[in-house]
């Protein structure tokens, strides 16, 4: 068993390499393999805000102070459009520095990317996974790199692929029929610190502090959102303000505006002889909420415990798979079921549905606890 590599990441992504740097220095051997090549910089305008207990996992990952400025979230205001109910959850009154940070993916996936060049060997980029097979004592994976195949041998093989990867997994997929659009844009006042996520008839939308601005991600069906895309500037910001409310005063700057097509989709099991799936490949999750990476990094961060708590021989066993199935169970499975429910509960506009809504946001803004479990749950996890 010695050309058979401990572990095999397929996908370079924020979780991927989250998890091969989670393992890094452990003496395992671990090869990441990346589909981009090493030149392409990946450029992706998603703003992705971290909950705190993500920060915690990137100190310890050694890559957080690298990661900065990223914007501190302090308030968090929530709202619906054209119906009473709001719940305003605080930093201080959680108890945390913060209740999250703002950054955006290219500039994680930068800050991964050098910190994986500086620690990881095996680090494979333009190597793109074309199949997975199963072996006796191990996984076979085979990838295209420089125009000729190669195979490599894993005791366990981790997908972390976004969901790309066909045939690995059996999946589900609900199509919401929306799309995030996404700009930066500027209002009259300052945030403050503040995030807002406003529930309006079309679907959520999420303002949230970055630097002086706001990263909008505004979630509408298909075709109002290609509409949001096409508007003007002006005509953009002035539709923002009416299903914003004044409350920043008017937008008065908008940078470029991008789309992406949303919708639920997830492995029914994880697991698969001597193969975890993780992060965006195991679950693809509506940005509502904030909650897809978030989940991918505990994803990694449980797993790599889970892999150098063994003997280098139980390394993909079935015991190991069985415990990171359990382990995952609750906290994946609410994440699942929280963001799908969000959805679906607040992109309508049925008045008895937002009467509900409205005595639900009221219900969480009068009941400490009810309002302290949501946090902390958004923070840390199921296990948190
Ligand atoms: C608009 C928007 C806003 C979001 N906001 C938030 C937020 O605020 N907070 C949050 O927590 N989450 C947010 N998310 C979700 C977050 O972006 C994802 O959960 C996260 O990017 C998942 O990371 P990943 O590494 O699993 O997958 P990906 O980011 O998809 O990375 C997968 C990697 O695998 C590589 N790959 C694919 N196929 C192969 C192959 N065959 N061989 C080798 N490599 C391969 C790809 O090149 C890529 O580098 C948002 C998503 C969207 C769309």
């Amino acid at each position: 068993m010695d050309d058979v590599a401990d572990v095999v990441i397929i996908g370079g992504g924020p979780v991927g390499a989250a998890l091969a740097l989670a393992l890094s220095g452990s003496g395992l051997a671990v090869t990441l393999l990346e589909a981009r090549a090493g030149a392409q910089r990946v450029s992706d305008p998603r703003p992705l805000a971290l909950s705190y207990g993500s920060r915690l996992v990137l100190e310890r990952l050694g890559v957080w102070n690298a990661l900065a400025p990223a914007t501190a979230i302090d308030r968090i205001h929530v709202s619906q459009q054209g119906g009473f109910g709001r719940v305003a959850l605080s930093a201080s009154e959680a108890r945390l520095p913060a209740l999250g940070y703002v950054v955006d993916y290219t500039q994680l996936h930068a800050t991964l990317e050098n910190a994986l060049q500086d620690r990881l060997l095996h680090y494979l980029a333009g190597a793109k996974v074309i199949a997975v097979r199963d072996a006796q004592e191990s996984s076979i994976v085979e990838f295209m790199a420089g125009g000729v195949q190669q195979s490599v041998a894993a005791r366990l093989v981790v997908a972390a692929d976004g969901g790309a990867l066909e045939g690995v997994a059996t999946t589900k997929a609900v199509d919401y029929h929306q799309s995030a659009v996404t700009a930066r844009v500027r209002s009259e006042l300052p945030h403050r610190n503040t995030a807002f996520e406003r529930f309006t008839s079309s679907g959520p939308l999420a303002l949230l502090p970055s630097g002086q601005d706001f990263a909008l991600v505004w979630t509408a069906e298909y075709e109002q959102a290609q509409k949001l895309c096409d508007l003007s500037s002006d005509q953009f910001l002035f539709r923002l303000r009416q299903n914003l409310g004044g409350r920043l005063g008017a937008f008065t700057e908008t940078g470029a505006r991008s789309l992406f097509p949303l919708r639920l989709k997830y492995a029914t099991h994880v697991v698969r002889p001597r193969t975890i799936l993780i992060g965006n490949a195991a679950q693809t999750l509506h940005p509502v909420a904030g909650q897809g990476f978030n989940l991918g990094l505990r994803d990694a961060w449980e797993l790599a415990g889970e892999i150098m708590r063994r003997e280098r021989d139980a390394i993909g066993g079935a015991a190991m798979l069985r415990a990171y199935q359990a382990r995952r169970r609750l906290d994946r499975g609410g994440g699942i079921w929280f963001t799908h429910s969000l959805v679906r509960l607040f992109s309508n506009d049925i008045a008895p549905v937002r009467a509900v809504r409205g005595a639900g946001l009221t219900l969480l803004g009068c009941v400490p606890p009810l309002k302290d479990f949501v946090v902390r749950r958004m923070t840390f996890g199921a296990r948190g």
